[in-house]
């Protein structure tokens, strides 16, 4: 723990070499958007200044993760780096299989490959992107199970990303058991701003998946920040380790997809975990069709021992602490500025609630990613939009899914950026709230198939 009394969240390392930013102006950067249609995913980081597009495989690595990468055994099999990342899941994560992936998704994929049938019901806590759509290329249906508070960004409970026990027995009542192959149990909720779920709803599930015979599977790309809230809010973990938190939830699941991008401090990786024997003899065939050879899926030697160092540093309490503290940092002063943001403050991530910040623009003119494209224009902040884009089509009615969350997120990079960047980001937000009157929605010109906010275009109304 940081001991200092004065400043709960300061940084348990110093900078040792830095990356030059290129500063633009208000024009370069109206030109900018104009080329990349309005989508901030389609900008080019060299026009960016502070980029809070994603969490995701933009931390800043340490020198022991750096000189970890000299140590890559290229060896097309049974590398040394492989054996020791599988050291470090097995002791952090506690699993007694791992499949490493190129990243989160090639997990994603190899498990619902597995364990989907045509016609399957998947529950989850709450929708991702990528999980879901592999879900669904597999023959599955995507059922949210998450308590209602979730979909309220106004609700201040502490644990949104807990299971709805009595949705998820609807479901199993209304299918059977057996048309629902597991649980899709994300930690830190993504799509729900960073919320967790408590230990007491996992213990809960648990039981009843035990009743059911349904598997667990634990999204773990953010389950270290989750071990960190259930510490700090749940009763009775105030003095447990962050580390032993994470095991305990880890030891309630029956395995795991893994983005390493994001709690695990490397720029790209990712791992498939099982405790069945079965699954695993699948997962290890498969992975070699679609990644790589079971033993490096799709990554270099060095990008795996840059993966096992990380996971050590990421389950550090210093390290939590001044990650949480720096988002809630820029939260808080957010929050004083009378900017609407969605509550409880959760941990990678600020997000904007977009239908309160642009209440004039309706939701198929595309509020929040008209708001992302403001803040860029407004200071090179490159943000993302998380609502009706994101949420893409129902495949059922073919109209937009206008989600109730209607977000920007402000993505908060571990370890890359100081507390001055984050004053700058409430300037700018602060900036476009004072005009935002004047501010009109967005048209889609080019609407992709797969995923469409990564790639979708849009004209100014
Ligand atoms: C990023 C992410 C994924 C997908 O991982 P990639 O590494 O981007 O393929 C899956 N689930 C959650 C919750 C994520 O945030």
């Amino acid at each position: 723990m940081n001991t200092h009394k004065h400043h709960t969240w300061a940084e348990p390392y110093k900078i040792k070499m830095v990356e030059l930013l290129r500063m633009t102006t208000r024009e370069e950067r109206l030109e900018a958007i104009r080329n990349a249609g309005y989508n901030t995913f389609l900008t080019r980081s060299r026009d960016v200044y502070i980029d809070l597009l994603t969490d995701s495989g933009t931390s800043a690595m340490s020198d022991r993760q750096w000189a970890g990468l000299m140590l890559g055994d290229e060896a097309y099999s049974g590398s040394e780096n492989f054996y020791h990342l599988e050291q470090a899941v097995q002791e952090y994560y506690g699993y007694k299989y791992l499949v490493p992936t190129h990243q989160g998704r090639g997990a994603e994929h190899l498990m619902s490959q597995i364990l989907i049938k045509d016609g399957d019901h998947v529950p989850g806590n709450m929708y991702f992107t990528t999980t879901r759509l592999h879900q669904e290329l597999a023959g599955g249906k995507f059922v949210d199970v998450i308590v209602d508070e979730a979909h309220d960004p106004q609700s201040e409970f502490p644990f949104k990303g807990n299971v709805d026990l009595d949705k998820l027995d609807a479901l199993v009542r209304d299918v059977g058991a057996d048309r629902v192959p597991y649980i899709s149990l994300e930690g830190n909720v993504n799509m729900a701003g960073g919320q967790p779920f408590s230990m007491a709803n996992l213990r809960e599930l648990h039981a009843y998946c035990d009743e059911h015979d349904i598997p667990i599977m634990l999204d773990a790309t953010r389950t270290i920040e989750n071990a960190w809230f259930i510490r700090e809010r749940e009763d009775g973990y105030a003095d447990t380790p962050v580390r032993d938190i994470l095991r305990e939830i880890c030891d309630m699941t029956d395995g795991c997809t893994m983005s390493a991008k994001k709690d695990a401090l490397v720029n790209i990786g990712g791992f498939f975990c099982c405790n069945d024997d079965e699954v695993f003899r699948k997962a290890q065939n498969l992975v070699v069709v679609y990644e790589g050879l079971h033993t490096y899926g799709g990554l270099a030697g060095r990008d795996m021992e840059a993966m096992a160092q990380g996971i050590r540093e990421a389950v550090t309490e210093e390290h939590m602490a001044a990650r949480i503290g720096q988002v809630r940092y820029l939260g808080r002063r957010l929050m004083a500025a009378g900017i609407p943001i969605v509550r409880p403050i959760g941990s990678h991530a600020i997000f904007i609630d977009a239908r309160r910040f642009l209440p004039h623009i309706d939701q198929d003119d595309y509020p929040a990613q008209t708001l992302a494209a403001e803040l860029f224009i407004e200071a090179g902040v490159r943000t993302m939009e998380r609502g009706n884009v994101s949420a893409g089509r129902s495949p059922v009615t073919g109209e937009n899914r206008r989600p109730q969350l209607e977000l920007v997120r402000l993505t908060i990079p571990r370890r890359v950026y100081t507390q001055a960047h984050m004053d700058v980001v409430v300037e700018a937000v602060t900036d476009v709230y004072e005009r935002r009157a004047e501010i009109r929605g967005l048209r889609m010109v080019y609407e992709p198939e797969y995923l469409r906010f990564f790639q979708a275009r849009f004209e100014p109304l």
